[in-house]
């Protein structure tokens, strides 16, 4: 260990000469005793620890200067050729630079932890890669805001919080060097303040980036940011970036996570508040003059308006439909105990099926126990007469059609016996007005329907 660190180099904070390690102490002595740091160093005794680690501490500031600037100088060195800028991970907590594999273990016994005053040591020792992402961040940031807002205001803590808790992959980083995704979320858990919302929070910061790294992918640059794609202009493609990462398929017209769409629409336009507010505030991460301010303003005032008038004809109804076909598919499991003594019965008496019918309109059939019965035996025995293929319970035998040979008329007698027979039992469980209101509801039933047909 002593040979390596005989080698090294040690840029000077001070006069950013670049000394050898071995000389850098007397370098400090000679050149920068009066400074405050340096007479801390030489406080502590000669080869103490403590003066060791003191020293350390200096060093490793300025290597993570170097770092942002693109200047690796970790603090192992075993990996030669290795020096990919991506591959090292700053410590949050002392600043050296070590591989993401060894920074887990470098944390266990991080000088700077242990000395650390006011958090307990195991919370620290916590997401110590996205910590890393985050210091590399707020440095990153030219206009120091992201980390300058962590101390001015009381609620960044919890943004930084919420950093923490983010995966320490690309989606994260980016959404924490991003000002505006930065803002969103810091905005996002003013509005609610609850633990479990952090998590929302980070949910919704990686989704904007996403958006955010699948824009940049559109338009071949690496450096768009946030704020830049909230203009009239981006807006085609921004719908182009949406639907990539929500899985778009424009054969089957479908979406692999229509939630997201959503989602996404609303924080866009969360985002547009956001920004109009940092535009008029003139916050300096922004970087412009007044003049080129009021028509910022306006483009992100016309965006807004396209996201509120497009992203629904766009995105919105499909993925809506999308999102409730894919609720009907997951039962909807109801503890049985909040359930009333008539509720309880028709549980017992009655199955409840979802038919997508006409439009994106869920049409609810209960089947009565007796129904029930026969479609058992129906099943029973489908495999002797129905081939495999035929996805339809009522099957027209070795076809894959469904089964049409009931007349119509004869098929609206038999809806009319089943409604009589609903009718009846719900006057035998003499269910309240509300529980009547709610079993209509459940049939699917308008409330005109309702009145004509029950009451
Ligand atoms: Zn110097
Ligand atoms: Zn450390």
């Amino acid at each position: 260990k002593e040979k390596t660190d005989a080698k090294k180099i040690i840029q000077c904070k001070y006069c950013l000469e670049d000394i050898a390690n071995k000389n850098f102490m007397r370098h400090l002595k000679r050149n920068h005793s009066t400074e405050k740091e340096v007479e801390s160093i030489f406080q502590y005794p000669k080869n103490s620890k403590e003066r060791r680690h003191a020293l350390g501490i200096l060093r490793n500031e300025t290597n993570f200067n170097l770092f942002i600037k693109g200047t690796i100088r970790p603090n192992r060195n075993r990996y030669k050729n290795l020096v990919e800028h991506e591959k090292y991970y700053p410590c949050a907590y002392c600043k050296g630079l070590f591989f993401k594999e060894y920074l887990r273990r470098h944390v266990k016994n991080c000088i700077a932890i242990k000395t650390h005053a006011n958090a307990s040591q195991v919370e620290l020792k916590k997401n110590v890669l996205s910590r890393s992402h985050t210091i590399t961040a707020c440095a990153v940031d030219p206009t120091n805001v992201i980390s300058k807002l962590n101390v001015k205001e009381q609620y960044l803590v919890f943004v930084f919080w919420v950093f923490d808790l983010m995966k320490a992959d690309d989606i994260a980083f980016e959404a924490k060097k991003d000002l505006l995704i930065a803002h969103f979320g810091n905005s996002y858990l003013k509005k609610l303040k609850r633990e479990r919302m952090a998590y929302a929070c980070s949910t919704r910061m990686r989704e904007l980036s996403r958006l955010l790294i699948s824009f940049r992918k559109i338009i071949y640059n690496e450096n768009v940011s946030f704020k830049d794609i909230l203009h009239p202009k981006h807006f085609d493609m921004v719908i182009t970036a949406a639907r990539h990462i929500v899985g778009y398929d424009s054969f089957k017209r479908k979406f692999k996570s229509p939630s997201l769409a959503m989602h996404l629409g609303t924080s866009l336009k969360f985002t547009c508040d956001e920004l109009t507010h940092l535009i008029v505030q003139e916050s300096e991460g922004l970087n412009v003059s007044r003049l080129l301010n009021v028509n910022w303003l306006e483009n992100v005032k016309n965006f807004k308006k396209l996201v509120e008038s497009r992203w629904n004809i766009e995105l919105g109804p499909l993925a809506n439909k999308d999102l409730q076909e894919k609720r009907w598919k997951k039962p909807l499991l109801l503890p049985l105990s909040i359930l009333t003594e008539s509720e309880k019965v028709l549980t017992g008496k009655y199955k409840r099926v979802i038919n997508s019918g006409k439009g994106s309109k869920a049409v609810v059939i209960l089947i009565p126990e007796i129904i029930q019965d026969f479609i058992n035996i129906l099943l029973d025995n489908r495999s002797k007469y129905i081939p495999s293929d035929n996805e339809y319970v009522f099957a027209t035998p070795g076809s894959t059609i469904k089964w049409e040979a009931i007349s119509s008329n004869k098929l609206r007698k038999q809806i009319a016996t089943v409604r009589k027979q609903i009718a009846t039992v719900m006057q035998i469980l003499n269910l309240t007005r509300d529980e009547t209101k709610q079993f209509s509801d459940f049939m699917g039933h308008t409330q005109k329907t309702h009145e004509q047909f029950y009451e």
